[in-house]
């Protein structure tokens, strides 16, 4: 088992990764129990697929689990859900000091870590993420929100959990194209700060797909690692330094909002096609070399990530896309920050970016 320690401000948690955990879940919460129930929130894909396991691991353990199944997708990260979560575990008399369990992937990791937040003004929470992308990116590093009518993720809390435990198992019934999407944040570690790990997804980011258990199990471990040391450095956000997490989020933003952030464009695809366009514009403005670049636009082809703009077929203007960047929720006192690379595992914050020229870029990559 892979324990990854992340050492935040007056609360360290471990991240625990290892083949099986899901079907052990009720052993690895029950120090972290004070009762003999316990209260998790999922998704009816993750209830069809985990719910007899994990419910069986804590009835092991002597503790009977109280089960709340909401319905999949991103529109259960919502009012109306969340203030579904947040009595439910009121009628449950759930205490401060108890630690409630969210059982999915991003959508129930952020709207149940909200939740947690503001019952009984922050209870504990355990994150188990049955995604890729959960599993490498959002259920550590403590970001919780909900999406409202004025756009996704502006209503939120910062809540570490006690607890994450990653099962490389929970993918074998997570759709391919989520794996995929999710794999894209595993590449984004590499090209953030570290050469040597990116050339790892190089040579093993095919078989991880595949399925391989023991590939899962190092892109998960290196991943949160990777990311528990950036949100040590800069939790809140505030020193520029969790800024490199976006490594392209700001195209891949502009991308879903494009396509209307539906099916058409998983938020991974848009990451990954972020990062190429990333690359490619840096080559552009002379900082990387050509063939950096095309290394990582050879690897999302390798893998079945998109690599190229052309192959979206978007029917819209460079102007249009870096229209859509002006809304980005990331943009600071009316300058555009441009995560950048100067190579393959050499990211910078660009903090003087014309927009022009990405929009000039944009209209000869479309
Ligand atoms: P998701 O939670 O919607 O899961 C994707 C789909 O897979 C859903 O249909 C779900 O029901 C299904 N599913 C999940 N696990 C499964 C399993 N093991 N087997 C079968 N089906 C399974 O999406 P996601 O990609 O995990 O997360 C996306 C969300 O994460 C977004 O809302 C995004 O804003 C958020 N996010 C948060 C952070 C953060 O730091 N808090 C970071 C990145 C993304
Ligand atoms: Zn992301």
């Amino acid at each position: 088992m892979a324990v990854i320690p992340v050492a935040i401000a007056g609360a360290p948690y471990e991240v625990r990764i290892e083949a099986g955990l899901l079907a052990r879940a009720g052993e690895h919460c029950r120090p972290f129990l004070r009762k003999n129930r316990v209260a998790i929130v999922t998704d009816e894909n993750v209830a069809a697929e985990w719910q007899a396991p994990v419910t069986a691991s804590f009835d092991a353990v002597g503790i009977a689990s109280d089960w709340l199944i909401l319905p999949p997708g991103e529109s259960t990260k919502g009012w109306e859900q969340l203030a579904r979560v947040v009595d439910w575990l009121l009628a449950l008399e759930v205490e401060r000091k108890d630690n409630i369990v969210a059982l999915g992937g991003g959508v129930i990791g952020d709207l149940t870590g909200f939740a947690a937040s503001m019952v009984k003004r922050g209870c504990g929470f355990i994150q188990i993420p049955t995604t890729l992308l959960a599993q490498v990116d959002s259920s550590v590093g403590g970001k919780t929100a909900i999406n409202t009518p004025a756009g996704k993720n502006l209503v939120g809390a910062f809540h570490q959990p006690s607890l994450v435990l990653a099962d490389p198992l929970a993918l074998d019934t997570l759709p391919l194209r989520d794996t995929r999407a999710g794999y894209a944040e595993v590449v984004k570690y590499g090209l953030i700060d570290d050469a040597p790990f990116f050339e790892w997804c190089e040579a093993n980011g095919a078989k991880l797909l595949a399925g391989d258990s023991a590939a899962r199990e190092t892109a998960i471990a290196k991943s949160v690692a990777a990311k528990a040391r950036i949100v040590a450095a800069d939790e809140k956000e505030t020193a520029g330094i969790r800024a490199l997490l976006n490594l392209g989020h700001t195209f891949g933003h502009a991308l879903e909002a494009e396509t209307g952030f539906s099916d058409r464009l998983l938020h991974g695809e848009g990451v990954a096609l972020g990062m190429v366009l990333a690359a490619r514009f840096s080559a552009r403005q002379g900082l990387m070399s050509g063939q950096d670049a095309g290394r990582i636009v050879a690897h999302m082809e390798a893998v079945g990530l998109p690599s190229s703009l052309k192959a979206l077929g978007l029917d819209c203007s460079g102007r249009r896309l870096s229209d859509h960047m002006l809304h980005d929720k990331k943009m600071d006192a009316g300058t555009l920050p441009f995560l950048l690379l100067r190579g393959i595992g050499e990211t910078f914050l660009a903090k003087d970016v014309d927009l022009n020229e990405v929009a000039a870029f944009l209209d000869e990559e479309l």
